[in-house]
């Protein structure tokens, strides 16, 4: 590396630094009052309900750009600011948003022509938006968001999870950045210096705000669900992978170990347990081990019990998206330093299998046979409707499980991420409406059909 090398790295770094350091109130977008947030996102969807799907579209390649360009810091700012996932999958979970959200392409027009004239619904927008985001991805729902929302021709009012506020923030100003370079407005995205519930709820009964897109835990769904306004609900799961005995076993142990490690376990869709048929339990036991995974004693499980779940029967939110180790070595256990995730036996009502961890640690729950399986998947995923994986070569077993467990994803004989289009056909998102039945959100979702009709004429047959 020679000198002029050195001096562009650190040229970079000090641009970074600054980038990630700004104070709150001067990013672009970001306001002292929720009122003001939301009446300039209202100015900028004025503007915005009168460009051409080109222009939009040239925003969004802008955000597409600018999300790649600054994925690593993004990544470091999300990892930094909760203390959860890790940097390297957070930078890829960014580059798959950024190349695989749906834009203006999924806005479509559907057509009747015939001897009475034309008629056609056309997907138009709400106007402005409002986003409650999670701690989880934080950065990667508001850019994935602001794709589709924007694509639909809506603006956005954010209320970001106040655990990641600066990353949320630098997000915003980046949706904001684009719009400007294509010689939009600012303010397509917004939000406020200090998100909190007092905020959320001022977005909720805003009357400009017609729907509402929470994507977090089951508490923030159905408050949205309640607020009188139409809400997508992306809410809680706790994905069963399950196991039958004609899948390729050693196969099914790698995918299982790479679904749930990634971004140490944060994906709503990641694998939280496995429901392993009898049979073949103890060779996919063998090959989960060959594949990183550590297996806890009785003693060890029970301290680590207590230690993830609080008495009051909380998650402990220093444990969520924390990598194995880090979490072996919280109950005073070194273990080799290739271990990725934590497996143990038990019974499905056991706290660590029943609860959504969001951390790498996978109890297998046995099965008599496959009806036994889905019956144990489906109590485990306690009705979320969200995510449920199966490794099974049996089309029979995969079609029950499916009609049994009737989840808004199912990804067969793959990581859990696949779904999400990485190393899978189909898009991105990271808001999966999975309580209110839309499933995988992308531009569409935040549309409203309209019925366009001319009546007996412009049919040219
Ligand atoms: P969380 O529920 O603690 O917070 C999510 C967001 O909701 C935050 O912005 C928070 O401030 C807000 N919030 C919480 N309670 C609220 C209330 N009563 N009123 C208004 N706002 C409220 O979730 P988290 O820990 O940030 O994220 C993890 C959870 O989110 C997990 O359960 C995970 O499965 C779920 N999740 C779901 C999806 C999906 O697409 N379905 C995606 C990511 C995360």
């Amino acid at each position: 590396m020679n000198e002029n090398d050195i001096k562009a790295i650190v040229a970079q770094v000090i641009a970074n630094m600054q980038l990630s350091d700004t104070p709150a109130e001067k990013r672009l977008g970001i306001f002292e009052d929720m009122n003001d947030a939301i009446a300039a996102a209202i100015e900028a969807q004025k503007v915005m309900q009168k460009m051409p799907m080109d222009f939009r579209e040239k925003i969004i390649s802008n955000i597409r750009r600018l999300t790649i360009e600054n994925a690593e810091l993004l990544a470091r700012m999300g990892v930094e600011e909760t203390g959860m996932g890790n940097v390297g999958d957070k930078i890829l979970k960014h580059k798959l948003l950024a190349e695989k959200t749906p834009g203006t392409e999924d806005i479509t027009t559907r057509v009747w022509s015939g001897d009475r004239g034309l008629t056609l619904i056309e997907m138009g927008p709400f106007g402005v938006i409002g986003a409650i985001t999670p701690t989880t991805n934080p950065s990667e729902t508001i850019l994935c968001n602001s794709i589709g929302m924007i694509a639909g021709g809506n603006t956005v009012v954010f209320n970001p999870h106040p655990a990641a506020i600066k990353t949320s923030q630098f997000a915003i100003e980046l949706v904001n950045r684009a719009s400007m370079e294509a010689g939009g407005p600012c303010n397509v995205a917004t939000s406020v210096v200090k998100p909190t519930l007092d905020t959320s709820k001022i977005m909720m009964s805003h009357k400009a705000i017609q729907l509402i897109a929470a994507t977090g835990g089951p508490g923030v769904v159905t408050t949205v669900l309640s607020s009188g306004r139409r809400g997508i609900g992306a809410g809680a799961g706790n994905p069963p992978a399950l196991v039958d005995d004609t899948a390729d076993i050693p196969k099914a142990a790698r995918d299982i170990v790479n679904g749930c490690t990634f971004d140490n376990n944060l994906p709503c869709i990641a694998e939280k347990e496995i429901v392993a048929v009898e049979s073949i339990a103890d060779e996919l036991k063998h090959h989960l081990l060959e594949n990183g995974c550590y297996e806890a004693t009785p003693e060890q499980i029970e301290k680590l019990a207590q230690t993830v779940i609080t008495p009051k029967g909380a998650l402990n939110r220093k444990c969520v998206g924390r990598d194995a180790k880090t979490l072996m070595r919280m109950i005073g256990v070194e273990v080799p330093s290739n271990v990725r995730c934590i497996i143990f036996e038990g019974e499905k009502e056991h706290p660590l299998i029943a609860t959504e961890l969001m951390m790498p640690i996978l109890g297998i729950v046995r099965a008599k046979d496959i009806d036994d399986a889905i019956e144990k998947a489906v109590w485990l995923e306690h009705g979320n409707r969200h995510s449920a994986h199966i490794h099974s070569k049996n089309i029979d077993n995969i079609t029950k499980y499916g009609k049994a467990i009737d989840t808004a994803i199912l990804v067969k004989n793959a990581p859990s991420y696949a779904a999400l289009g990485f190393g899978g056909e189909g898009y991105c998102t990271f808001t999966i409406a999975s309580r209110t039945g839309e499933g995988l959100t992308s531009a569409q979702t935040f549309t409203k059909r309209r019925h366009c009709i001319m009546s007996d004429s412009l049919c040219i047959r």
